[in-house]
C-alpha cells in the first residue's frame, strides 16, 4: 500500500473538483448576465460588497451593509421570479469547510483524512462491503445475542472515547461472530477511521511473509485505528511466527491504546493452552477487555433478508 500515492491522488482529485465547481458557477453567472437587468444589479452588488468588506477592516460601514443586503434581496427576487437556483451563484464545494482545497488554517482538512482512511481501508481489506447493524434482525434474536449486539453498538457509538480497547467475541461456528465483527468495522469506517479486517489465517500468513522479509503489509495492520481479527484459533501455529507476532501485535496496540477486536471459538482456557501466558493475560485483562459470549446456536438467519 502506497500512502504517498493515495495522498497525491486525493490532492489531484480535489484540484479538479474545485476547478469544476468554480467553472460551473462562473458559467451559470455569465449566462444570467446575458440579461441586462441582472448584469447591472449583479455587477453593482459585487462592487458594493467589496467596498463593504474593505470597510470592515477599519470601521464597519453599516449603511453599505444595508445596501448590500438590499441588492442581495433584489437578486434573489429576480432569480425566484425566473425559477432559477440562487445557490448556484457560488461554487458548490463538496466540503464547505475547506472549499475543496483540502487545507484549513494550514492543516489538512478532516475531509481529506476521512477519504484517506477510506482508501487505506479499501486497499488493505479484500472484503470491501461490510454488513452493518442495520442488517441485524433483532426480532428473531434471543436475549443473550440482543444484549451482545447492544454492547457492541454502544462501544461503536462511543468510539474513539472508549476505555476498553480489546473486545473478544466468543461463540461457535455460525453463531454470528463474523457478522458482528463486520458491523463494528462498518461503524468505525463510517467515523472516518482506518480499519484493518483480517481472518487470523490471513494475519498469520502476513506475519510469515513479514518474518521472511517478503511483505510489510503487517505493519499496516499494526497501525490501523481498529484491527479486527476473525476466527482466532483456526490458523496453524507456525514456529517463531504465530505466537510471537500475535503477542507483538496485541501488546503494541494495547500500549498505543489502539483497539483490537477478536472473534474466536476458544474459551480463555483454550487460549492459555494454545498460545501462552503473555497472550492470555493481554486478552483477558479486565481493565482493558470486554468479553462477549454469543449464544452457541447456529443462527445464520440473524441477518435480515433484504
Ligand atoms: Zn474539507
Amino acid at each position: 500500500m502506497d500512502k504517498k500515492k493515495i495522498i497525491n491522488d486525493i490532492k489531484q482529485e480535489y484540484l479538479i473538483k474545485r476547478i469544476r465547481a468554480e467553472e460551473a458557477s462562473e458559467q451559470y453567472i455569465s449566462r444570467l448576465k446575458e440579461d441586462k437587468y441582472f448584469d447591472n444589479i449583479y455587477t453593482y452588488y459585487n462592487i458594493k460588497k467589496l467596498e463593504y468588506l474593505k470597510s470592515k477592516y477599519e470601521i464597519e460601514n453599516l449603511n453599505l451593509k444595508k445596501e448590500v443586503l438590499e441588492l442581495q434581496k433584489k437578486i434573489d427576487a429576480y432569480l425566484e421570479s425566473k425559477h432559477l437556483d440562487k445557490s448556484a451563484l457560488s461554487p458548490k464545494y463538496e466540503c464547505e469547510i475547506c472549499r475543496d482545497t483540502g487545507v484549513v488554517d494550514g492543516k489538512i482538512c478532516s475531509c481529506v483524512i476521512k477519504e484517506l482512511h477510506k482508501r487505506l481501508t479499501n486497499s488493505i481489506n479484500s472484503q470491501k462491503n461490510f454488513r452493518s447493524f442495520d442488517n441485524c434482525d433483532v426480532k428473531i434474536m434471543n436475549e443473550q445475542d440482543k444484549k451482545a449486539t447492544k454492547i457492541l453498538k454502544t462501544w461503536c457509538d462511543t468510539y474513539p472515547n472508549i476505555s476498553k480497547i480489546n473486545i473478544n467475541i466468543v461463540g461457535g461456528a455460525g453463531s454470528g461472530k463474523t457478522f458482528l465483527l463486520e458491523c463494528i468495522a462498518n461503524e468505525v469506517i463510517e467515523k472516518g477511521c482506518f480499519v484493518c479486517f483480517k481472518t487470523m489465517f490471513e494475519l498469520n500468513e502476513l506475519a510469515r511473509l513479514y518474518h521472511i522479509g517478503k511483505s510489510y503489509e503487517l505493519t499496516d495492520c499494526m497501525k490501523a485505528d481498529v484491527l479486527l481479527i476473525d476466527d482466532l484459533g483456526t490458523e496453524p501455529i507456525l514456529n517463531n511466527v504465530t505466537k510471537e507476532y500475535l503477542y507483538n501485535i496485541i501488546n503494541t496496540r494495547q500500549v498505543n491504546k489502539l483497539p483490537t477486536i477478536i472473534s474466536t471459538n476458544l474459551s480463555p482456557d483454550d487460549i492459555l493452552n494454545r498460545y501462552d501466558e503473555r497472550i492470555f493475560s493481554r486478552l483477558t485483562n479486565k481493565n482493558l477487555c470486554i468479553n462477549i459470549q454469543l449464544d452457541s446456536q447456529d443462527k445464520r438467519f440473524m441477518e435480515k433478508k433484504s
